[in-house]
């Protein structure tokens, strides 16, 4: 690997720090750069979506309209997608027990203490009241 391989690859590894990557887990996985980057840019999507998410549940506490809960609604899937993607990136399999984003978006009222406790176990714990995943979605 040359000299200027070497040195995109250390901004890349800082890059991937800065983002909240486990640079071990990169290591360990043996990841490839566009695979590392990919991480890096789903990991700027769920922040720019948990961003959006705040300001919209905020809105729809202050006055609900199902225009909001629908937008909320779509977030919520583009989470989903990106769990698996990051799964797919991580070389991990791509299964929906271990995601561990959704009940961590910011208008999902699902208990997240619970839900991390049951990450790779079957079945997960909702708050029928949640607008994301409750009996109302
Ligand atoms: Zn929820």
């Amino acid at each position: 690997m040359g000299c200027r391989q070497l040195n995109e690859l250390a901004l890349l590894y800082e890059q991937a720090k800065k983002s909240g990557l486990n640079t071990k887990l990169i290591m360990d996985q043996g990841l490839d750069t566009s695979e590392i980057k990919n991480l890096i840019n789903l990991h700027k999507r769920l922040k720019n979506i948990f961003e959006d998410e705040e300001k919209l549940i905020k809105e729809y506490k202050e006055n609900p309209s199902e225009e909001i809960k629908k937008h909320l609604l779509s977030l919520s899937d583009q989470v989903k997608e990106i769990e698996f993607e990051l799964q797919k990136n991580w070389h991990f399999d791509q299964n929906e027990d271990y995601h561990s984003w959704w009940f961590r978006q910011p208008a999902c009222s699902c208990p997240i203490i619970d839900n991390f406790e049951r990450v790779g176990v079957p079945g997960f714990i909702i708050n029928q009241e949640c607008i994301l995943h409750g009996k109302d979605k």
